[in-house]
Order: C-alpha cells, then structure tokens, then sequence
C-alpha cells in the first residue's frame, strides 16, 4: 500500500494512502461505568475515534505514519511492518464497502449511543448540558470502508 510504483501494489493511483494516515487498536467492548468513562475521555481527545464493526470495538487515532511522504508514497516500504503487507487493497478504505455500525468521533456520537442502548449509568458528562462537541483538527473521518485490524 501507498506506494504505486511497486510493482507488487494494486493501489489506484488516485488514493492518496488513506490508510497510512491514522492507526487503529482493537479493545474491549464497554461493560461496566468505567469502561463508558473511558471511552468518553478517548474521545474529548483530538484526531480520537471509536467505531464498532460487527461486535468488535476500535479505537483510532488520526495520525500519519512518519514514512509517509508528502507525494502520498511508503518511503520505508520493503520494511513496512506485517500489518501493512496484510492490508489488502481489494478491500480497504479506499475500495471496501462501508461496514461500521457506529462511527464515534465525538463525545456526543458517544451519548447518542448510550441512549439508544439504553444506557444510563450516573456520570458526571452525561448530566444536563454537558455535551461537548469537538470542534478542533483532526474531526475528519477518515476512514470509509475497511480499517487496518490490529487485534
Ligand atoms: S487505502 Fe487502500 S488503495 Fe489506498 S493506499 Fe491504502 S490499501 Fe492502497
Ligand atoms: S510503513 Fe509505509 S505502508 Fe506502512 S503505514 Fe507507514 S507509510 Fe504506510
């Protein structure tokens, strides 16, 4: 990936790395109060995303790799790490299909999914008034189809 003049790459030309530019860990799925306050501070945090793809939790951060150059190439790429080499281009973010089921990036995407869950634990951020919305850098999404998994 992110380099299309190797010959083993099948990247269009007109993707400009996509997945290059943030990484992704999955974790566990919320169970207890803690769990829901930590993915609130996950994301009060710039450049943060949570989504769920199928019953697996993910957390994202929207930082490029430091190989990446400027002309949206892989300047390290016979050393790129294994989960580059695995991430297949006939299905990523740039030619996948969308398959999130929720896509957080705020702590108020966070809410609404608490409240369609039912969910209701007593927590300070989730009182009357207290939903902030992120409006700094790194509030793009990035990612529309397929993420890197790094379980
Ligand atoms: S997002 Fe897909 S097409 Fe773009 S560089 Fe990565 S693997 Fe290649
Ligand atoms: S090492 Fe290369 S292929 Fe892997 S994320 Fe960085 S720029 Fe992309």
């Amino acid at each position: 990936m992110a380099d299309r003049t190797l010959s083993d790459s099948t990247c269009p030309e007109t993707c400009k790395a996509i997945c290059c530019r943030y990484i992704v860990k999955r974790i566990s799925p919320p169970r207890v109060r803690l769990d829901w306050d930590e993915l609130y501070w996950f994301l009060c945090h710039e450049k943060v995303a949570v989504y769920i793809e199928g019953r697996k939790w993910y957390l994202l951060v929207n930082v490029p790799c430091v190989h990446l150059t400027r002309a949206w190439r892989c300047r390290a790429y016979p050393e790129r790490p294994d989960v580059c080499r695995m991430h297949d281009p006939g299905n990523c973010e740039f030619t996948g299909e969308v398959d999130f089921q929720d896509y957080m990036e705020s702590p108020r995407d966070l809410i609404r999914l608490m409240e369609k869950r039912g969910i209701s634990y007593r927590l300070p951020w989730l009182g009357r008034g207290s939903r902030p919305e992120r409006t700094g850098p790194g509030t793009d999404r990035p990612v529309s189809g397929s993420a890197k998994r790094r379980a």
